[in-house]
């Protein structure tokens, strides 16, 4: 029998994480868990840890610190807290791979200590390649790390690529649902709430990820990803509507023969690919019906009026630190907006007016990724 592979989740108390512990539950003979990570939900951190065993759990918030290590306290289990224990714990030798599934730039630091531990990553922390993309697949190709892709559009694009890696891509489509507000117009998104935003037609997400997703950031930050996951130009990159969300991404080769991954949109499966690669493991996922997908049906992006993706992909095209400003005005807009104090479009005028404002930096470091974001944190602050 094979070896079980040994995983820390970073964020194992978020949408991604229950989904991967629902995966590894399933698989008991695949994986075992050596650290579960959480920021504030120490109730289910605890729970976790004692369904899990972990070596180790970290509690981001400090204040819950005595709560986790008390509740733990009659088992084996280690329990450290604060974001630095984060960086250090994804370091144990005993880890094989780290689920990077913490929301935001909060998940910056932790990969990139775990890339330099030479653990496999399975990325869903997009914003990690958007931040600093090129330093982070530089990195993880000098300790020849792979970056496991759990985004279902970045997953099926992996997937359509295996058995080509030698194959030139001409072209890849990542699908985008279009979320809650497909098709609607600016007056009508000028009054949405937060309530409205929430609700996502075919996906089960954290908040940030929702609210991204209706107003198509997630698919700009994806574009992003892509980019730097499988060493793409901006131009090679396309984004189609397919409401469904049947067809997951396409890859079209220089031949012109175009291969797509489809399935039920269910993390759970591009979770478990990514866990178990390069092996596909049995699952009882529901299966795909056709005859309940008549039609699969396919439009042009709005980027008129869903600013956000067409600022993406100039900040894309600029390079630089550019990413990096798109993602913290981004970040402090969606706060803002499920806090009641911006409108859905002025979600996109912030992050526009941050692109225009902050210093441009061409080649940054990662000294200087660390200022933007924190420089754009604040002036985006102070614009609301
Ligand atoms: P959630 O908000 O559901 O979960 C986030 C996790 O990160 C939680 O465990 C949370 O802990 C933890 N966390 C939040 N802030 C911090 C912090 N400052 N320090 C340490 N830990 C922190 O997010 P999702 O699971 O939806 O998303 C996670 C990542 O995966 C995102 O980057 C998202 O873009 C990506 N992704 C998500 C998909 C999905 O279907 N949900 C699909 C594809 C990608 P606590 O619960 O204690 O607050």
């Amino acid at each position: 029998m094979n070896e079980k592979k040994k995983i820390a989740i970073l964020g194992s108390t978020g949408s991604i994480g229950t989904q991967a512990l629902d995966v590894i539950r399933a698989n008991p003979d695949e994986f075992v868990v050596e650290v579960l990570t959480a920021n504030g939900n120490a109730d289910l951190l605890i729970k976790q840890a004692l369904e899990f065993n972990p070596n180790t759990v970290v509690i981001a918030d400090e204040s819950k610190y005595s709560f986790v290590k008390d509740a733990l306290l009659p088992h084996d289990i280690k329990v450290f807290a604060g974001s630095k224990a984060v960086t250090e714990v994804v370091q144990t030798e005993s880890i094989d791979m780290v689920l990077a599934a913490i929301v935001g730039y909060a998940g910056l630091e932790s990969t990139i200590a775990a890339i330099n531990a030479g653990k496999q990553i399975a990325l869903a922390n997009k914003e990690t390649l958007v931040v600093a993309g090129d330093l982070v697949t530089a990195l993880a190709k000098v300790k020849g790390v792979n970056l496991y892709p759990v985004d279902s559009e970045h997953s099926a694009i992996f997937q359509c690529l295996a058995g080509e890696f030698h194959n030139p891509v001409e072209k890849i489509y990542l699908t985008a649902s279009g979320g809650p507000f497909r098709g609607k117009d600016k007056n009508f998104l000028n009054g949405v709430k937060k309530e409205q935003a929430l609700k996502h037609p075919n996906w089960e997400m954290g908040a940030k990820i929702t609210i991204d997703s209706a107003s198509m950031m997630n698919k700009g930050l994806e574009v992003i990803e892509a980019k730097w996951l499988f060493g793409l130009k901006p131009e090679q990159i396309d984004v189609i509507v397919h409401p469904q969300s049947i067809i997951h991404s396409i890859v079209q080769f220089t031949d012109g023969c175009m291969k797509a991954q489809m399935g039920l949109p269910d993390m759970k499966l591009p979770i478990q690919y990514a866990l178990g690669y390069p092996n596909r493991l049995k699952s009882d996922f529901p299966r795909f019906n056709f005859l309940n997908y008549p039609a699969l049906t396919f439009e042009q992006a709005d980027t008129k009026t869903f600013r956000n993706l067409a600022l993406a992909f100039e900040a894309m095209n600029k390079g630089g630190n550019a990413p990096c400003i798109l993602n913290a005005a981004n970040e402090i807009a969606v706060a803002a907006f499920l806090k009641d104090e911006i409108g859905f479009l002025e979600m996109s005028d912030l992050v526009e007016k941050c692109l225009q404002t902050i210093h441009f930096i061409n080649k940054p470091s990662y000294a200087d990724y660390v200022e933007t974001d924190k420089e754009t944190r604040r002036v985006a602050a102070n614009l609301i």
